[in-house]
């Protein structure tokens, strides 16, 4: 029996070297796919602006619920694969809890963004899509809970309530702002005041609604707006083939194009927005995706298809991601062939807010960090005050940029980066001592080396990715 044993250990010890079925099955699992962004982000307004992505979004991951967010970043990228953010762009906002903040309107010769800030919307301005921002109207300071600069004002003394702005402009040039409870209104020309003559959009489903997303195709009019909440986040929609105002006709067949897929283990398809390639029939459907539970949402893209007459198709979700929209030229990674790392996190089971259903555990397992998903992330141990990540590429090569996104980059990080011929006599090569706030970190360099480790010194313990070339 104990001879068995051990021959039996034996036999798995020699399929676990040599079969890679059994490597495969050792790979910890990634419930969360390719999200679009390597950090969590919710209500995400995309748009091309000269051949670049622009990605506007709460920034989310800062785990106190609707209490709280991120500061306001801008997301870019040339390919939609590779994206980057530098600093804030609205420094104003920062600290103030920052949502949906919409897409850059181009008007007057300036850019116009419409946030929720503190729960009420304002309209903020700057000359260029990647700001500085500041207060359309009046001093640029916000001070709780609402400034005399809300975009909807104030009525018998009561707050502006109204969140989710969503603005549409149409080929005349009339501009028009929809938002939560199926609010709409035109814009004036200054961009900055509502029309007073506010309506609510009829719709087949009467709950609840936020998230609004408005667009034009082919000479019809298509409003989209939420239903449920949480894991049970959806998007309906409505269309009008007379004005930006209706009225609304009602789709004959299916009319709600997100809702959790069970079997495709996506949940909660909810506030994001839709946005066409310039030049082209392609729309796509962006949305966050509520499977990490409260404000920890990622945002994916699929894409959003029609029918001959105009209807939306249910959106066949995925977290495969769309891949490169816009043709980029960008090196092959160094392929690594083992991670290591001072801890690992223990696994973290998602609470649910409110889907008994929903069952998905969160690995945090080095190799994450180097698996091209931005769903999946390796993260230190908590307890772990001198933290590092390792990649070994298998023998000296020539290293000539490190990439590192790291988890909660809004909040800044500072790290070391070092390099080794053989995992014992290690040598600088990065990072930086002060705290920066950007994602990647990048690091240009022009080493030999086998293995290159980096010590996170400030921010979060974790990594997203890791593109070592
Ligand atoms: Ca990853």
């Amino acid at each position: 029996m104990k001879f068995y044993i051990s021959l039996h250990g034996f036999l798995v010890s020699l399929i676990t070297m040599i079969s890679p079925l059994a490597l495969q099955a050792q790979q910890p699992v990634n419930p969360f796919g390719h999200a679009l962004i390597p950090d969590m982000i919710a209500d995400a307004s995309i748009q091309v602006i000269d051949g670049v992505f622009y990605c506007y979004a709460t920034t989310d991951g800062y785990d106190n619920g609707l209490k709280t967010s991120g500061p306001p970043v801008l997301w870019k990228s040339k390919d939609f694969v590779h994206w980057s953010f530098s600093g804030t762009y609205f420094p104003s906002a920062v600290g103030q809890k920052y949502w949906a903040p919409s897409k850059a309107v181009a008007a007057n010769g300036k850019y116009y963004l419409y946030p929720t800030v503190n729960g009420f919307m304002y309209a903020a301005v700057a000359a260029s899509p990647d700001g500085p921002f500041r207060l359309a109207s009046g001093p640029d300071t916000f001070y709780a809970p609402f400034t005399a600069a809300t975009l909807l004002k104030s009525k018998n003394g009561k707050p502006p309530y109204g969140i989710d702005a969503e603005i549409f402009i149409d080929d005349d040039q009339q501009a028009y702002i929809y938002w939560q409870r199926r609010k709409a209104a035109k814009l004036h020309a200054d961009m900055t005041t509502v029309d007073t003559n506010e309506m609510t959009i009829s719709t087949p489903h009467t709950s609840y609604s936020e998230g609004p997303i408005f667009f034009k195709r082919k000479g019809i009019y298509y409003y989209l707006y939420t239903i449920g909440g949480a894991e049970k986040y959806q998007y309906a929609y409505v269309t009008s083939k007379v004005s930006p105002l209706g009225p609304f006709e009602f789709p004959k067949g299916n009319n709600v194009i997100s809702t959790t897929d069970y079997d495709r283990q996506i949940y909660g398809p909810g506030h994001g927005c839709v946005f066409n390639m310039p030049g082209t029939n392609d729309y796509y459907f962006a949305y966050l995706e509520f499977g990490r539970g409260s404000t920890n949402r990622q945002t994916y893209v699929n894409k959003l298809e029609f029918d001959e007459e105009g209807a939306i198709r249910a959106v066949k979700l995925t977290m495969d991601g769309v891949g490169a929209l816009l043709p980029e030229k960008t090196p092959a990674r160094k392929k690594i062939i083992h991670m290591n790392a001072s801890s690992i996190r223990p696994a973290l089971n998602i609470k649910p807010e409110g889907d008994s259903l929903l069952h998905r555990t969160e690995e945090f397992d080095p190799l994450f960090a180097v698996d091209g998903a931005n769903g999946s992330r390796w993260m230190a141990s908590p307890a772990d005050s001198a933290c590092w990540i390792m990649a070994d590429l298998g023998k000296t090569a020539k290293i000539t940029r490190s990439e590192l996104y790291f988890v909660r980059p809004t909040a800044g990080h500072a790290y070391v980066l070092e390099y080794s011929k053989d995992g014992q006599t290690w040598m600088a090569c990065g990072g930086h001592a002060d705290i920066k706030m950007q994602s990647p970190h990048t690091d240009e360099l022009n080493i030999h080396a086998r293995y290159l480790r980096a010590r996170i010194t400030q921010g979060v313990k974790g990594v997203w990715e890791w593109n070592i070339y």
